[in-house]
């Protein structure tokens, strides 16, 4: 940008210079075309395949109508209703995971373990803290959480604590909201970026109102630092399902224990002897109400994983 404010002589004509490889990022796709935001602050519709496998995030060079895809540092999938397993976006830092006083009970849990496998950093939104039920709940996942991830108390609807997220964000982090329906996903974002514009309480019918076709995706730029990119159909579905491996390996509380190691490499931390997770629980290194909560969520994605093989088989 700074070199365009010097008024130069006109360069003699440059062939190479006609047909320039220009790098970008996918900030919207519309089924056919998406749009790259150049490095100079320039944005094009690019006409892709259908089934290109580009997504929202994608790092791209363009050259002559051209757009081919860099390698990805981070993919994100998410299940949709029939259970098909599609990418949500790509290069994604961070995911935020919002709540409120009606969220299921283990989400938070589930979606810390499908961040870390998909090695982005999970944070919690605590939403809807202006309403008198919320303190309660609000110490309840500070005390669980806040030791283990980024955690932030606001109010979507208010306006109030939305600061040290956009601090947080502002780290030069790219992210995305995933949430049941209902906590105040629509309106957290709105809240952050105003151009957004989306319907508050119309979770299913949410189409972009811009020139082209429906907006399947968009990433935008935060005024104060940072992407969050804007999928509906995650924002509906949510996150794939994760595995029992998964959890034993990633539960929120169990990280700083990291280095007391199981005898078994693939140990679920239930009946295994030399299991450095019950040792600890007995020891009280591990809250015993954690402990119960990690069970209990292992049973689900256990029942999941064998309901999962048997659809396979029939
Ligand atoms: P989404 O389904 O997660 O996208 O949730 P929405 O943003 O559509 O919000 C669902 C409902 O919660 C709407 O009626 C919002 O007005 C309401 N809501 C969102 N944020 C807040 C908040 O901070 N406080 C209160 N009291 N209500 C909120
Ligand atoms: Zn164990």
């Amino acid at each position: 940008m700074e070199r365009n404010k010097t008024a130069r002589p006109t360069p003699p004509p440059d062939l190479s210079a006609s047909d320039p490889v220009n790098e970008g990022i996918i900030v919207a796709h519309h089924g056919v075309a998406v749009e790259v935001s150049f490095e100079d602050g320039r944005r094009r519709m690019v006409g892709v395949k259908r089934n290109s496998g580009h997504v929202v995030g994608d790092s791209v060079t363009v050259t002559g109508g051209v757009l081919k895809r860099m390698p990805r540092r981070t993919e994100l999938r998410r299940r949709d209703a029939r259970g098909g397993i599609h990418l949500v976006a790509a290069n994604l830092d961070v995911l935020g995971i919002v709540v409120a006083h009606q969220s299921p009970a283990g989400f938070i849990d589930r979606a810390i373990v499908a961040a870390r496998v998909a090695e982005l950093q999970p944070f919690v939104v605590v939403n809807k803290c202006d309403l008198p039920d919320t303190p309660e709940l609000l110490d309840l996942l500070k005390a669980t959480y806040g030791g283990s991830v980024p955690f932030f108390a606001i109010s979507a609807a208010n306006r109030t604590g939305l600061q040290p997220l956009q601090d947080f964000l502002g780290q030069g982090h790219r992210g995305v909201f995933v949430g049941s329906s209902g906590v105040g996903k629509s309106s957290l974002l709105n809240a952050l970026c105003p151009e957004i514009d989306l319907k508050v309480g119309q979770v299913s019918d949410y189409k972009n109102q811009g020139r082209h076709t429906t907006t399947v995706s968009t990433l935008h730029l935060l005024s104060g630092g940072g992407e969050l990119v804007d999928t509906p159909g995650f924002r509906e579905f949510g996150l794939v399902d994760i595995t029992a491996e998964e959890l034993a390996a990633h539960f929120p509380g169990f990280e700083e224990h990291a280095d007391a190691l199981c005898r078994f490499r693939n140990c679920r931390h239930r009946t295994e002897p030399g299991c450095a997770v019950i040792r600890l629980v007995e020891e009280g290194g591990i809250p015993p109400e954690r402990y119960a909560t990690y069970l209990e969520i292992l049973s689900e994605v256990e029942n999941d994983q064998s309901e999962a093989r048997s659809k396979d088989w029939r």
